[in-house]
């Protein structure tokens, strides 16, 4: 990743959508610090967190949680519901005798909308969809500020993916959660983002509120991921674009502007000379040295 500069506020989320190998999963982990960043700075709630450590890290871990895409392999098939959520109201302090943590458990499975009486079974007595729920219900036992959802809803089927967003969207109204929704999937993100952070090859090459992005995109790039999703009006006119080429290495990409061996518009300047994030309107910035690029409408 390189350059990356963004805020999320508490009560809105942030889409980071891109193709896979784009850096938005490692954009996650190092926010969670997972993985440490090189250089540069993350800030929760007023706390430089990327170089806290020992005992100041530890507290911060209960600030941030996360959603992964597998609940069948972030949940632990040897341990009941009850236990798994338990577990983190336990060890962040959130609850800790017997009557207070049954009681926090039966809330936090209404909250995602299961019986209490589940409490006593297993992960795999339960659908996919079910396991994900317990899976953001563990997220949010120790009261998070920040909730990131990698992928949270890819291994879904259709009826189950729309119900998780919903519920998604949801509670994290009803809890003014900052999110961090990483996804591939464009209409998805169309549907719970307020704001859409566009990656390729380790940059933010456009970030809008969700309207502008979908409706005017600015980035070729941008431009050709949506031209790829089906438009569901008949009558559209929507050119699809193809992009040229294989996806770079992220580890050795491009000089210059790393989509320009992949851009249609593509000319000199951009071999060199990387673009920087500039403003195009008040809700939308874009990474290219077209001041316009010619709508695909
Ligand atoms: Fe294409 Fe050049 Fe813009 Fe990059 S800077 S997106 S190569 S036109």
């Amino acid at each position: 990743m390189d350059d990356i500069t963004f805020t999320i506020a508490r009560g809105e989320t942030l889409a980071i959508v891109g193709e896979s190998g784009c850096g938005k999963s490692t954009l996650g982990r190092a926010i969670l610090r997972f993985t440490d960043v090189t250089s540069g700075t993350v800030w929760l709630d007023g706390h430089r967190i990327s170089d806290m450590r020992g005992r100041f890290l530890r507290r911060l871990r209960r600030q941030m949680q996360v959603v992964h895409q597998d609940p069948s392999a972030s949940l632990s098939p040897r341990m009941t519901v009850r236990d798994i959520l338990a577990e983190p109201l336990r060890n962040f302090g959130v609850a800790g005798a017997r009557a207070d943590i049954d009681r926090r458990v039966a809330e936090l499975l209404t909250w995602v909308g299961l019986p209490p009486e589940v409490a006593n079974r297993y992960p795999h007595e339960f659908s996919g969809g079910q396991r994900q729920r317990i899976a953001i219900a563990r997220a949010l036992a120790p009261e998070p500020d920040l909730l990131i959802c990698d992928e949270a809803v890819s291994a879904l089927d259709v009826s189950s993916k729309a119900q998780i967003i919903n519920l998604l969207a949801d509670l994290q109204q009803r809890l003014g959660l900052a999110m961090l929704f990483i996804s591939h999937d464009l209409a998805v993100v169309e549907h719970i983002a307020d704001r859409v952070a566009v990656m390729y090859l380790g940059r933010i090459v456009e970030i809008a509120d969700r309207r502008s992005l979908f409706s005017a995109p600015s980035h070729p790039y941008t431009q050709a991921l949506l031209s790829a999703v089906l438009d569901p009006h008949p009558s559209s006119t929507r050119r699809r674009i193809s992009l040229a080429g294989d996806v770079p290495s992220p580890i050795d990409p491009p000089a210059g502007c790393h989509f320009h061996t992949r851009c249609p518009y593509a000319f000199d300047r951009c071999r060199i000379e990387t673009p920087t994030l500039d403003p195009r309107s008040p809700t939308q910035s874009a990474a290219c040295h077209l001041g316009q690029v010619p709508s695909v409408q």
